[in-house]
C-alpha cells in the first residue's frame, strides 16, 4: 500500500488525535517559554504536531499544581473512591484504544498490529491496580517494649512522583507510572520522551474524563536535558520513576541527590537467550528472532545476545536469519507491517554505526547489516532484522545496548560455564533458556543474574508478576505488587497505653 493512501486512510486522527498542549493542573497550556518542536512521524518524516517545549519553570507549575492536589481532596479520597477512578480509567481506555493504539503508530512507528495488541496487557494493568487501591493496608507489630505498648504501621503515598517515560511504548510506559500513583494515592508530573509524546497527552485527558481530580496528572512535554533534568532536581518532586537509558539513569540518580529523592530506575539490557540443542527448535527459532527483533529491537528486555549450543549453532543461526528475512519492514500504519522504523535519525546512526561495529570486530553478519532505502523506504529510518554470526563474548556488539533488531550469535559447549559467560555483561534485565530438559532450566534460573528469566518463552509479561532489573539494568520493580510499593512510605506508630 503507497504511502499517500495511507496517510489519508487515517487522516482524521492526524488532525484530531489528541490534545497539543500541556496539562498543568486542569489546564491545557502552552510553555511559559512561548517555545513549540516538532514531532515527525519516523516513518515518513511526515510533520506530526508541534507541541509546547516546557523547561524548569513549567516543571515548577506542574510541581505546584501536583502538590496543591495531594493536599487539596485528592488527599482525602478513600480507597474505593480512588478504585473507582481507576476502573474508569481502564474502561475509557479500552473504548479509545484504537486510537491510542493509532497514536503510537503515527508517533513512535510501531505496527498498528503491534500496538492494538497492548490493549489486553494496559486495561487489565489499570484494573490490577484499580484491584490494590482497596487492599493497601499496613501491619500490627507486637513489640517487646515494657508495659502496654501498641505499635503499627500505616502505608502513606510518597507524595509528588516525577515520571520520566521513553518513546518506545509511549502509551504503556503512561499507564504503568499513572497506575500506582493512582491506585497510592500520589499525585505525578509526566514527561514523556520529545520523539513520542502524543499517546500521553491523549491518556491525560483520559485521566480527567475518568473523574481524576486536576493536578493529580499533569503532563510536561519536552526536552530530557531541560525538562527531565528539572524533574530529576525539583525539591519538590518526593521520588522520580524513571524508564530510559543506563546513562541517562546514571544522571538522574546524580540530579536527584538534592532532596534525597526515592528512585525507581527501569534502565537498559543486553539480554542472554540461550538455546540448548534439545530445544523444540521450532518454537525456539521464532521466540528468539521476536526476542530480538519485536518492536524493531527498540525493547530493553530484548534478547540480543543469543547463546547457542554448537552443535546446532549453524543451523539455528540460519534459521533465525531466514525468520528475519521473512519478515515484513515498512510503514506502521500497513496492516501487514511486522517491523516499522526505529524512532529517530539518532537512532538510525547509533544502529548502523553498531552494524559496522560489528563487522570491524570480525563478526559475519548472516542477514542484514545496513539501512534499508529502497523505494519508500528511503524516507523513514527503516533497518533489517540483522543476525550477526562468530561474535565472542567481548566483542562490543554482545556487550553494548544497541537498541535495534540486532541480534549477536554466540556459541557455547560447556554448559557448566553458561551462567558465568551469561552474567559476564553489566546489565541484568531478562534472561531466555530454552530446553526440554527441566533439570537444566531448573539450574539455570536462579543462577542468572536477571530480574526475569523466561523458560522456552520471552518477554511474557502480566500486571500481576514483577519487571525489573539486576546491575545496571537498574532498582525497583514494575507491575506486580512489589510496584505499589515503591509509591509507598511506611510510617510506625507508637501508642503507649501504660
Ligand atoms: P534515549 O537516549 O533512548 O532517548 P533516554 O534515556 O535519553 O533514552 O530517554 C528516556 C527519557 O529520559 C526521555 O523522556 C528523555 O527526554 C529523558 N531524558 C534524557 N536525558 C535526561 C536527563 N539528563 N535527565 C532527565 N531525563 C532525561
Amino acid at each position: 500500500m503507497g504511502q499517500s493512501s495511507l496517510a489519508s486512510r487515517h487522516a482524521t486522527p492526524f488532525a484530531d488525535g489528541g490534545p497539543r498542549k500541556m496539562l498543568i493542573g486542569a489546564d491545557w497550556v502552552e510553555a511559559v517559554s512561548g517555545r513549540r518542536f516538532e514531532s515527525r512521524n519516523p516513518a515518513t518524516g511526515d510533520l506530526l504536531a508541534t507541541l509546547p517545549e516546557g523547561d524548569a519553570e513549567d516543571i515548577d507549575r506542574a510541581v505546584r499544581a501536583a502538590r496543591a492536589a495531594l493536599e487539596g481532596p485528592w488527599g482525602r479520597f478513600k480507597p474505593d473512591e480512588r478504585q473507582a477512578v481507576l476502573l474508569r480509567l481502564a474502561d475509557l481506555l479500552d473504548r479509545h484504544f484504537d486510537e491510542l493504539a493509532l497514536l503510537d503508530t503515527l508517533d513512535m512507528g510501531g505496527p498498528i498490529s503491534r500496538t492494538r495488541l497492548g490493549r489486553k496487557r494496559m486495561v487489565g494493568l489499570l484494573r490490577f491496580y484499580a484491584g490494590h487501591a482497596t487492599a493497601l493496608h499496613g501491619e500490627t507489630i507486637p513489640n517487646s517494649v515494657p508495659g502496654e505498648v501498641f505499635s503499627y504501621t500505616l502505608r502513606e503515598p510518597v507524595g509528588v512522583v516525577g515520571a520520566i517515560i521513553p518513546w518506545n511504548a509511549p502509551l504503556g510506559m503512561s499507564v504503568l507510572k499513572a497506575g500506582p500513583v493512582l491506585a497510592t494515592g500520589c499525585t505525578m508530573v509526566l514527561k514523556p520522551a520529545e520523539d513520542a509524546s502524543l499517546s500521553p497527552l491523549r491518556f491525560a485527558e483520559l485521566v480527567l474524563e475518568a473523574g481524576v481530580p486536576p493536578g493529580v496528572v499533569n503532563v510536561v512535554t519536552g526536552f530530557g536535558r531541560t525538562v527531565g533534568a528539572a524533574i530529576a532536581a525539583h525539591p519538590g518532586i518526593d521520588k522520580v520513576a524513571f524508564t530510559g537509558s543506563h546513562l541517562t539513569g546514571q544522571d538522574i540518580v546524580r540530579a536527584s541527590a538534592g532532596n534525597l529523592k526515592r528512585l525507581s530506575l527501569e534502565l537498559g539490557g543486553k539480554s542472554a537467550n540461550i538455546v540448548f540443542a534439545d530445544a523444540d527448535l521450532d518454537a525456539a527459532v521464532p521466540g528468539a528472532a521476536m526476542a530480538a527483533f519485536a518492536n524493531t529491537g527498540q525493547v530493553c528486555s530484548a534478547g540480543t545476545r543469543l547463546f547457542v549450543e554448537r552443535r546446532i549453532y549453524d543451523e539455528f543461526v540460519g534459521r533465525v536469519a531466514a525468520f528475519g528475512r521473512a519478515l515484513r519492514v515498512g510503514d506502521g500504519l500497513d496492516p501487514d507491517t511486522q517491523l516499522g522504523p526505529l524512532i529517530s535519525q539518532r537512532q538510525l546512526d547509533r544502529v548502523t554505526g553498531y552494524m559496522d561495529i560489528g563487522l570491524k570486530e570480525g563478526a559475519r553478519a548472516v542477514s542484514g547489516g545496513a539501512r534499508l532505502t529502497e523505494g519508500a523506504l528511503a524516507h523513514g529510518h527503516f533497518v533489517p532484522p540483522t543476525v550477526f554470526a562468530d561474535v565472542t563474548d567481548g566483542m562490543r556488539i554482545a556487550q553494548e545496548e544497541i537498541f535495534g533488531p540486532v541480534v549477536s550469535a554466540i556459541a557455547f559447549d560447556d554448559a557448566d560455564d553458561l551462567a558465568r559467560r551469561a552474567n559476564a555483561s553489566m546489565f541484568g534485565l531478562g534472561a531466555g533458556v530454552w530446553t526440554r530438559d527441566v533439570r537444566k532450566a531448573h539450574r539455570l534460573a536462579p543462577a542468572l543474574r536477571a530480574g526475569s528469566v523466561w523458560i522456552n518463552c520471552y518477554q511474557l509479561m502480566d500486571p500481576a508478576v514483577s519487571f525489573g532489573g539486576y546491575k545496571m539494568s537498574g532498582y525497583g520493580r514494575e507491575s506486580g505488587a512489589a510496584h505499589l510499593h515503591e509509591y509507598l512510605n511506611t510510617k510506625s506508630v507508637w501508642i503507649n497505653a501504660t
